[in-house]
């Protein structure tokens, strides 16, 4: 069992540090809600048992101090749905009067909301002072904010210090990310397949370099298959691509091959006249592609070819969409790919879906419930690829 779990937390009040970062819409809606889901568990573990909760969290990226469009009061009646019904009051502040007084008289089985972390500039630069205050709202610390791991600001990082020995740990959220991360980057039963998309191939280099050394197979979809297509000299029309980033590419190739790891690229796309849902389309093979088109999607071959490596896999992580997703006509790829990861999850594979835009695109086709597990955290989980310590773990390493 881990800390977490097998501590009792009767009378003790759990500052715990969630990602309650959710996106809202223009009338304060929260149209996404699955990072406050995320942390229930943990939340209702301590209420359990006896103990009383203190949250703290940032919304958005507020640059000037209190702004009610990222206030955290938004959250407060769905987090109260979302705790049974659960009373939550909220502080107006974080470290100040209310914030002080709210924590001081909380009793067991009572929740406490205190304002967005962000609207203090110390927050972010990972003020001591600003940590030691906020450090004194509970007895012990809970860090279950997976999504701001790779952050070095005060109430992920810098606050642990102040909780020496057995007052600080992971919570459930948290533990749960990195076992399932582990699992892949220090454990993954062979072969292993990475699925890399997305738009840019600059925002993956550290990531591709990190898989080679673990990875059989790297498959590369999305915009940035075509700056490595241009590299080996393809015509590739007006696609997507980073003329900087050709030498890079090549060199990629060329690593791999050293490593006997096998980077696979789409053999064929699913190309438009123009970037919009309603442009003029057709598929083409990746070697003769028309010019003045571009490629928005993956297409049938390289469906096959992507998921014959897929099925055949006994570990996959998946990071980044194979197409535009967002536009209908260019959805299939990506819709393709999940439904054969969630096919090789029923067949006994690990599979790990991690990074916005391909847990957004495994949500919007509602599969998430069909891979092994669904990550919170986009460059969190990224940096932990790289192979990079994250802060938020570390300081609860230490
Ligand atoms: P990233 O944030 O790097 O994972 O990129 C995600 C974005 O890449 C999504 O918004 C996709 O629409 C976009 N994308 C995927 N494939 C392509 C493509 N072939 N051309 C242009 N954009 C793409």
């Amino acid at each position: 069992m881990s800390k977490f779990q097998s501590h009792n937390f009767s009378g003790q009040k759990a500052l715990i540090r969630v990602d309650f970062n959710v996106p809202l819409d223009s009338e304060y809606n929260i149209t996404d809600d699955n990072r406050m889901r995320a942390a229930i568990p943990t939340i209702n573990k301590v209420l359990a048992d006896g103990g009383s909760v203190i949250l703290m969290s940032h919304l958005g990226r507020p640059k000037d101090g209190p702004t009610d469009k990222y206030s955290l009061k938004h959250l407060v009646s769905r987090l109260s749905e979302l705790l049974d019904g659960a009373k939550v009051q909220f502080a107006t502040d974080s470290v100040g009067e209310d914030a002080q007084q709210k924590s001081a008289a909380l009793q067991p089985g009572e929740v406490l909301l205190v304002e967005n972390l962000r609207f203090q500039k110390e927050e972010e630069k990972g003020d001591e002072n600003f940590a030691e205050k906020l450090s004194k709202l509970g007895d012990l610390y809970v860090n279950d904010a997976f999504g701001t791991a790779h952050r070095p600001h005060a109430s992920t990082a810098v606050i642990a210090k102040f909780f020496p020995g057995v007052k600080k740990m992971f919570g459930l959220l948290m533990e749960a990310e990195i076992v399932a991360a582990d699992k892949v980057l220090k454990n993954a039963e062979q072969p292993f397949t990475a699925i890399l998309g997305g738009a840019k191939v600059s925002d993956k280099i550290e990531l591709i370099e990190s898989l080679m050394e673990r990875a059989h197979f790297i498959i590369i979809g999305g915009g940035m298959a075509y700056t490595f297509l241009k590299a080996q000299g393809k015509e590739i029309g007006t696609s997507m691509v980073e003329m900087d980033k050709l030498d890079l590419a090549l060199e990629l190739l060329a690593k791999a091959k050293e490593k006997n790891v096998n980077i696979i690229l789409p053999p064929d796309s699913v190309v438009a006249d123009r970037f919009a849902a309603d442009a003029n389309t057709m598929t083409v093979s990746n070697d003769h592609m028309p010019v003045g088109w571009m490629g928005l999607d993956i297409a049938e071959e390289a469906i096959d070819l992507f998921g014959n490596i897929i099925l055949g896999s006994k570990t996959i992580l998946w990071n980044g969409p194979m197409g535009v997703f967002e536009m209908e006509k260019f959805h299939y790829g990506t819709l393709e790919i999940a439904n054969l990861v969630a096919n090789a999850t029923a067949l006994g594979a690990y599979s790990l879906v991690g990074g916005g835009d391909s847990v957004a695109a495994i949500n919007k086709f509602d599969l998430a419930d069909k891979v092994s597990y669904v990550s919170t955290g986009g460059g969190a989980m990224l940096e932990y690829f790289e192979g990079k310590e994250l802060p938020g773990i570390a300081a609860i390493n230490s």
